[in-house]
């Protein structure tokens, strides 16, 4: 018997559909649904006695499914019926703009007119603190108060200082401080946001201010007072905040769900409702979260911690003051120790300004991992004396002190308390990598250094990943959500969920249930696909790439309307673009030569006025393009997508699988390959009347059986042997037609 919830949640999506006349039945839309309200009906909510039951969806749904609808509608009606609310988390910010400012606006609106729901469904979209401004700072830096503690101040002074030190240039700098075009802007957004045109979101402002601007004015955690803070009450971030925990849905994006799991900046999973869209890249966005980064270039900020920290204790009269200088000079001498090794390892050929250098196994040189310990040793003294300052800091803030502070002195611990904070997470990255990279356990870490070398200055990094992201959303979202759905068009690689279900840590929860519902498309009738072969061999780099960009500049004379072209690296985009002739050129718009969304403009333009346009991108364009119709009749697919042979974490955890006796390139690599194909291939074919022809110049994909994997995992495409028998075919003598109806 299905539970009372998931039937309402499931009558109420096909009355939904049924009210809207633009909408075709879908069976794979249906299958959909019906998952998605057996799984948010189900799953405990809350803290109740006992281990709580889960219930785990993941539901490929391709291209035209309309999964959108499929989720919402369900999720909403059990949101209200369950007293909760759902988290809609997205992969990219196009999904994001779509779901607020289009789907979800009018699916509520449709429930509420249908009587679905007694009341209206109120939609948010949560964001980072440091979207938001921060009035305080914002009046710190325009008011004419001392602003020599502000951020700008530090990290251009440090900079400077820093680079006068160790006799090398520093990146220029317009100033040490705003400027004054720069303190007219923020004289001008701080007019408009007193004037109530402006909520004090960086997203909304017509012409925001750019990076190092916006970074003097932004909310941030370790600066704020929270309550204590004058402008508390017409704060932007508190306000949204709010807005956040009264929502029903909360539209978020998968790197600050991952990053607030734990944090009060959203409801706790265990008593949400959660979906995540786009969840193909979720493992990979987790891989980023959880490692840790440390910068090695910049270390003058130590001292500067130790300062305001010293005048801090002083004026509190705390014995802590004697230990500051103590405890930061080895982190500063640590800092520099690791820098100096750095440096002697890198060597920046004459032609690249960057290097990898990752350290094989995880294993790290003797000298950098004792200097690692150090480093991890005095940062966690250095945080907890720091926990106890602030503790003091906080009693003045609250006036709960006793009185004993003069007027000056109370005003010097506000000001310190954010002078400190905006240096905190200094403290906290070097401890978090540090402790990474030097934690035991059956796995390695991927560590590895980045090099940079940026107007003569040279500049490192160090990064600690954990191998694999699974474990980690096991412990950190899984444990704590009840009833989740993952979707996406792509969950599947090589045919089967088997990679995806292992990289998210899915696969280890038997509560977990994997579906691909159905599409609509006719893939063997809408698309034929074409493998170019070459004489050369796609491995060799120079040869092959001379080869296929003929062939391109060869095929591209075909197209009559819109294409895209998809590489898998910059350096061979470029060649390809320089291969062509002059007049072919100028028909090709290039990623990056344009922001994304006025390039889009200017391709569907030149294909609405009956031009020939050609969009050459790279794997983030191979991801989230939506080009319906006479917008992309061609896709053409430089090369295979393996992952670049620089990307450490890859390296590593092929390392790690070969080390252990595994195969990595059939377990990793292959499936890898497939899931980014499919993305790319998914491109070809937008809507139920859309033709296309992909052609692959990459001989591999039919010509190897790990290429026959991965071919296998792709939409069923009529497969032709030639160009010239995909031009035979009727669509492309006929304009194509788009009858206009929505897929949501
Ligand atoms: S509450 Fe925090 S973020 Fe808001 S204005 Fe005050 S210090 Fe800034």
């Amino acid at each position: 018997m299905p539970h009372p919830i998931e039937t309402l949640a499931f009558d109420a999506f096909e009355q939904f559909v049924q009210a809207h006349s633009g909408f075709r039945p879908r069976p794979g839309q249906v299958e959909m649904a019906r998952l998605v309200a057996k799984t948010l009906s189900a799953g405990d909510l809350g803290k109740g006695e006992g281990l709580p039951q889960r219930a785990i969806a993941v539901i490929q749904a391709g291209t035209g499914v309309g999964k959108s609808v499929a989720y919402s509608v369900p999720a909403i009606v059990c949101a209200l019926e369950r007293q909760t609310r759902v988290l809609i988390s997205t992969g990219t910010v196009s999904l994001q703009e779509q779901l607020v400012n289009k789907d979800l606006p009018m699916i509520a609106d449709a429930l509420l007119a249908a009587g679905i729901v007694e009341r209206p469904v109120r939609v948010v979209l949560a964001k980072g603190r440091g979207r938001y401004l921060c009035p305080l700072k914002l009046q710190r830096l325009i008011g004419g108060g001392d602003s020599s503690g502000s951020d700008l101040d530090l990290e251009a002074d440090l900079f400077a200082a820093e680079a006068a030190e160790s006799g090398v240039a520093a990146p220029p700098r317009s100033s040490t401080g705003p400027g004054v075009l720069e303190l007219g802007q923020l004289r001008d957004i701080a007019a408009q946001l007193a004037g109530g045109q402006w909520a004090g979101d960086n997203d909304s402002l017509a012409a925001p201010p750019e990076g190092r601007l916006w970074a003097m004015v932004a909310a941030d955690r370790h600066s704020c007072t929270n309550r204590r803070c004058p402008h508390f009450h017409e704060c932007p971030y508190f306000k949204a905040r709010k807005q956040v925990a009264e929502a029903d849905v909360i539209v978020v994006n998968h790197d600050l769900l991952l990053s607030s799991a734990g944090t009060r900046l959203l409801p706790d999973l265990s008593d949400s409702l959660v979906v995540f869209d786009e969840g193909h890249n979720l493992p990979e966005v987790a891989a980023g979260q959880f490692a840790a980064v440390m910068d090695l270039t910049r270390q003058k900020w130590v001292g500067q911690l130790a300062s305001r920290l010293e005048k801090a204790c002083r004026i509190l009269k705390l014995r802590d003051a004697e230990h500051v200088a103590e405890l930061c000079r080895p982190i500063h001498m640590t800092l520099q120790n690791l820098y100096t090794q750095a440096v002697e390892r890198v060597d920046l050929k004459a032609h690249s300004l960057e290097q990898t250098l990752r350290f094989e196994h995880g294993v790290l040189p003797e000298g950098f991992r004792e200097a690692l310990v150090r480093l991890d040793a005095h940062g966690r003294t250095l945080s907890e004396l720091m926990a106890r300052v602030s503790s003091e800091m906080t009693l003045v803030i609250k006036e709960e002190d006793g009185g004993v502070l003069s007027p000056t002195d109370r005003q010097r611990i506000k000001d310190l308390y954010g002078a400190i904070g905006v240096l905190a997470p200094r403290v906290t990255q070097c401890v978090e990598a540090a402790t990474l990279a030097l934690e035991a356990g059956p796995v390695p870490k991927a560590l590895w250094l980045q090099a940079r070398e940026h107007n003569g200055f040279l500049e490192v990094a160090f990064h600690a990943s954990p191998l694999h992201p699974g474990p980690l959303l096991l412990q950190h979202i899984w444990s704590r959500a009840r009833s989740v759905v993952v979707t996406s068009a792509t969950l599947q690689s090589c045919g089967g969920f088997d990679f995806f279900l292992h990289e998210s840590g899915l696969g280890a929860l038997d509560e977990t249930q994997a579906l691909a519902v159905p599409t609509p498309f006719d893939y063997a009738q809408q698309g034929r696909l074409v493998v170019r072969a070459t004489a050369s061999d796609p491995k060799q780099r120079d040869a092959f790439e001379r080869e296929s960009n003929a062939l391109l500049a060869a095929d591209l004379k075909h197209v009559r309307r819109g294409a895209l072209v998809l590489f898998a690296s910059r350096a061979h985009m470029n060649a390809a673009l320089a291969a062509l002739p002059g007049a072919l050129k100028d028909q090709v718009l290039v990623q990056g030569q344009l922001s994304r969304t006025r390039l889009l403009e200017q391709h569907r333009q030149r294909v609405d006025a009956g031009q020939v346009s050609i969009v050459f991108g790279l794997q983030s364009f191979g991801e989230g393009l939506d080009l319906p119709g006479a917008y992309c009749e061609w896709l053409f697919i430089a090369k295979l997508p393996f992952a670049p042979p620089t990307d450490p974490l890859g390296e590593a955890r092929a390392e790690w699988l070969k080390s252990t006796g595994k195969d990595a390139f059939g377990l990793l690599v292959v499936p890898q390959t497939s899931m980014r194909l499919c993305q790319w291939a998914g491109r070809a074919i937008r809507t139920e009347d859309d033709q296309a022809t992909i052609v692959c110049y990459d001989k591999r994909l039919t010509g190897t059986a790990y290429g026959r994997r991965i071919l296998a995992g792709l939409p069923p495409f009529g497969v032709v042997d030639s160009i010239e028998q995909a031009l035979r075919h009727p669509s492309l003598a006929t304009e194509s037609s788009r009858d206009g109806s929505e897929v949501v």
